[in-house]
């Protein structure tokens, strides 16, 4: 187990730093793996805070007792305490299906499994939002790099980062944990 998540992320990570030395083009803030490979001793995989962290600009809000039981451990931790998934272990990485991503928290619906590709980070990626109103982006400087942190505008959750290095035509990759979406299967017609 050990050894395959430490290739993976080797692989990952040297690919990215062909392509380029930028450190903000990372998806991860806190992911075992990563810091292994790179030879790192940082071991912190906590959060960075504790408790629900929606913004007072957030729509709707639910409290700490609610969250923590409807939610997975995982899906609390990411999505309240700006967490990240292991790399390659989320359910809905290698997803293929036509739907809908939604926020596991407050339903919103956010990515299109139409602009959804496979950046080979381990984590969902998609070029574009479904909709730019229902998603925020906050400059994070967290565990020294400067990235841009996604969050749902709607209940203020976490969901991960946007970088500048995507495909065409937008030139984004919005790299989200999946234990922050909820995937709804449509036909093609319902998008
Ligand atoms: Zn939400």
């Amino acid at each position: 187990m050990f050894a395959k998540v430490f290739r993976a992320s080797f692989s990952w990570s040297s690919r990215l730093i062909i392509r380029s030395v930028s450190p903000t083009r990372y998806c991860i803030s806190s992911n075992r793996s990563f810091f292994v490979s790179m030879g790192s001793a940082m071991s912190n995989t906590t959060s960075t805070s504790t408790g629900t962290t929606a913004p007072s600009s957030a729509e709707v809000k639910f409290s700490e007792e609610e969250l923590r039981k409807r939610l997975t451990p995982m899906q609390y931790h990411v999505t309240q305490e700006k967490g990240t998934e292991r790399a390659f272990t989320g359910e809905l990485t290698y997803n293929k299906n036509t739907g809908i991503y939604s926020c596991v928290v407050c339903g919103e619906n956010l990515f299109k499994s139409d602009h959804k590709f496979d950046s080979g980070s381990g984590w969902p990626s998609f070029y574009e939002v479904m909709n730019s109103e229902a998603v925020q982006k906050h400059t994070d400087t967290s565990h020294g790099m400067k990235r841009v942190e996604v969050t749902c505008k709607k209940c203020g959750s976490h969901l991960g980062h946007v970088f500048d290095d995507g495909p065409n035509p937008t030139g984004q990759r919005y790299c989200i944990n999946s234990a922050s979406l909820k995937f709804d299967e449509k036909k093609k017609s319902e998008l």
